[in-house]
């Protein structure tokens, strides 16, 4: 007989297995890409994993126990990743996601681990993406790990941009190393002395060649450039001292000194001789844009993985916690839940598991639109060649037509016959993929890591005074101060910020967000439990919120929405990294349920864990969303000035006699003057009157849609909270404490 009771929906059993994440973060047809997890995966749970249980991380020296970790790297395959196949690699095409993964992999165990593989990537970047093609292949060959029955050493990279104080820090053009020309023979390769400085350089322990970042100190050399120095040239390469870090020691880092003669042929990128002059192709900034703009994905997917590896260290010690105690005897709720018995202590998991899946959602689609993105490229380079487009200015230009015509296109609507060109044209393609990754590239960077260094806190206050022990299992501390080295390094969150300030503001990249609101609320219709209705409002109020400052003045008429004004900016960047993030979040958990059942081994349990992860999409939608609400309502309304008791305040108010004779007319009035000045002149005891909304009515009604919207979030966070308390986990970590 019916009792009344809904059923319990089925939840999640297991931990999501690799079959899962290969689904979700989209590389289940990359049979290469699975196979390149599971040996970085070897090497971070098995090498790296032994060397921290072992107190690696104890000394600020490059030990030999350290460079055994590179070998370990060269074995697995993954220095070879970034190299194409002609020089030693074995991924054929664009490699974002397949770095990514790795980074992922190693940072499971090891954040420093993580960068010592990535540093060697980032020094030979420069010259990946701007290099000669002579440059490309010397380098690449050279830092390819060596072929069975090869003997020889690869060699190892650094990339050297930071100066000391007060030089190239976050302010990447305050550079103080020097390029001078030193000797220059007719019509030989002119010589060129470097002098260089550098400030925390990674791989600097053991780097064979560096690139580093330098002005033009002679006139004959016009602008700056990156150049290349190797260890053997004439001169000076000192290594300088161990930096005495708190964070990622299992990587090296030291502040160097270069005083060499190089050849001009050193210049990545090369150089024109124009009167007499050496003018390098490529600009150090122009350089580095090229660089950070992928490198910056890598490292935010490095805080996600942190988060997600501290699920199943704190579940093993929340149930275990008690258990030994003569009260906690097995079959107890004290000796079979612990402290999951504490509806605290697992509401907390689920938010760091959420922003956990919300963060490496985000990074791995921001790596995935660059894997799309580099062949698109050049393929427009090729485009702009034929037709005759050359210079910065006249591809600017000509981007520029093409980014107006893809957003006319767009405002569309969905059945128009011209929206077919944005995927047919790759132009159109182009800039419009190039939109959205000169945002994603910077959200990553900045809320994967400025938010996952918040949440590995949450993460280690949940193992309690274990947490913060050498013995934490998961290496927890360790992660929760390593997340803040990754916040800082290549860029800290300022420089994301402000990036994010002005490619947010690209018409493209509006039309873009419009485009996905509208999305949110389709899928919402489909599946309401996703809460992608709530980051559907929550987008329409951050649209609002950007227009209105783009157009609005504060108390004083000063303009709001401006560079200088980082108050106004940069809040708002983070606002919307939120809802980048959680809507890559609810776009996994779709695919995870349109392709789950694909695969035998994700079908069996698929409908609890979707269930789960729907639950986890609802949790982190309404986070963000009341996040993206907070930061909006205090721009909107913050830079207004509010009423005081003065003259212009009193103007706004009811008098009391007035009132008293608007009672006869309109009888209850009364009751709606909050601001009533008494017949003495006496007002209310608060701050001042009420402070008026100033046209700002529809951001006041989505604000209120928005809280009603949150419906339903508290249900999920219980539902997911009961499913971990419930879910199976191995008996141990699968690697050392
Ligand atoms: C372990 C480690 C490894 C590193 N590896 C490398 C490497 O391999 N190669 C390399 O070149 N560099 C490397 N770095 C340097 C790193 O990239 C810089 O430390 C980082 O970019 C910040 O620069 P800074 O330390 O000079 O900070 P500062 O520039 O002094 O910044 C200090 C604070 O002020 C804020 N701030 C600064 N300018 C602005 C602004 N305009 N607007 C608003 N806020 C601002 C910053 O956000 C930050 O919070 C490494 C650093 C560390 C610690």
């Amino acid at each position: 007989m019916a009792t009344g009771t809904p059923l319990k929906p089925e939840t999640l059993r297991t931990l999501p297995s690799d079959a899962v994440r290969q689904i979700q973060w989209r590389f289940a047809d990359r049979y290469d890409l699975q196979m390149l997890v599971q040996s970085a995966r070897s090497v971070a749970r098995g090498p790296v994993a032994r060397l921290v249980a072992s107190g690696g991380r104890n000394s600020h020296d490059w030990t030999p126990a350290k460079a055994e970790l590179l070998g370990a790297f060269d074995k697995a395959g993954i220095t070879a990743v970034f190299m194409e196949p002609e020089h030693g690699g074995f991924i054929a095409g664009p490699k974002n996601l397949a770095l990514a993964l790795v980074a992922f992999e190693l940072a499971w165990v090891d954040g420093g681990a993580a960068t010592a593989s990535l540093a060697g990537c980032l020094a030979l970047a420069p010259i990946h993406e701007r290099g000669t093609p002579e440059q490309q292949t010397k380098y690449m060959q050279l830092a390819a790990p060596p072929q069975p029955g090869e003997d020889r050493k690869p060699w190892r990279g650094a990339f050297c941009l930071t100066e000391p104080i007060p030089y190239v820090g976050v302010d990447t053009g305050m550079l103080n190393g020097k390029v001078r020309i030193a000797e220059w023979k007719a019509g030989q390769e002119p010589v060129l002395q470097v002098e260089k400085r550098g400030r925390f350089i990674t791989n600097i322990g053991f780097a064979n060649f560096v690139t580093a970042a330098v002005d033009s100190g002679d006139e004959r050399i016009k602008g700056s450039c990156i150049v290349i120095l190797e260890e053997g040239d004439p001169g000076t390469f000192d290594r300088g001292t161990p930096t005495r870090k708190l964070v990622h020691q299992l990587s090296s880092t030291g502040d160097p000194i270069f005083s060499l003669r190089v050849p001009a042929n050193r210049i990545v990128g090369g150089y024109d001789i124009d009167g007499g002059n050496i003018v390098p192709r490529y600009n150090h900034s122009q350089v580095i844009e090229a660089v950070f703009r992928r490198t910056r994905v890598t490292v935010g997917v490095m805080t996600a993985a942190k988060l997600l590896s501290a699920v199943e260290p704190v579940i093993r010690y929340q149930r275990g916690r008690f258990r030994g105690g003569e009260t906690a005897t097995p079959g107890s709720v004290r000796y079979e839940l612990g402290l999951q018995a504490r509806e605290d202590a697992l509401h907390r998991l689920v938010d760091i598991w959420a922003t956990g899946e919300a963060s490496a959602s985000l990074g791995f689609a921001a790596a995935r639109a660059f894997d799309e993105l580099d062949p698109l490229e050049r393929t427009v380079d090729k485009l702009l060649a034929e037709q005759g487009v050359t210079g910065a200015k006249a591809r600017m230009k000509f981007l520029r037509r093409a980014s107006d015509e893809a957003v006319e296109i767009l405002a569309l609507p969905g059945t128009d016959s011209r929206r077919r060109k944005l995927e047919s044209d790759p132009l159109l393609h182009f800039v419009i993929l190039d939109s959205q990754a000169d945002v994603l590239c910077p959200a990553t960077k900045l809320w994967n890591t400025g938010w996952g260094a918040q949440m590995m806190r949450e993460a280690v206050s949940l193992m309690g005074g274990y947490g913060i022990t050498e013995d934490c299992p998961g290496f927890l501390g360790n992660k929760w101060m390593d997340a803040q080295l990754e916040a800082t390094y290549e860029g800290p969150e300022a420089v994301q910020r402000r990036q994010l300030s002005i490619t947010m503001t690209n018409p493209l990249f509006l039309a873009q967000l419009q485009a996905w609101l509208r999305e949110m609320r389709a899928i919402a219709s489909e599946r309401p439990g996703t809460g992608a209705c709530t980051l559907a409002t929550a987008m329409g109020m951050w649209l609002w919120t950007l227009e209105r400052l783009q157009s609005s003045t504060d108390a004083d008429g000063g303009r709001l929405y401006q560079s200088a004004r980082q108050g106004v900016t940069f809040p708002l960047a983070d606002a919307l990294c939120w809802l980048l993030a959680a809507r890559c979040q609810v776009l996994d958990a779709l695919e995870l349920e349109r392709r789950g059942a694909d695969d035998p081994a994700v079908a069996e349990g698929l409908t609890g864990l979707v269930n789960f992860m729907t639950d986890l999409c609802h949790v982190q939608t309404a986070r963000a969303s009341g996040e993206a609400a907070r930061i909006c309502a205090e721009l909107v309304f913050g830079y207004n000035r509010h009423p005081a008791w003065d003259d212009a305040g009193y103007r706004g108010c009811y008098q009391q006699d007035e009132l008293d004779s608007l009672e006869g007319i309109i009888p209850g009035i009364g009751a709606y003057g909050l601001d009533v000045i008494g017949n003495d002149g006496s007002h209310p005891r608060k701050a001042g009157p009420c402070a008026k909304c100033n046209g700002a009515e529809q951001f006041l009604s989505l604000h209120a849609k928005l809280a009603t919207c949150l419906t339903g979030c508290r249900l999920a966070k219980d539902r997911a909270a009961e499913a971990i308390s419930k879910l199976m986990i191995p008996e141990a970590l699968d690697y050392p404490a």
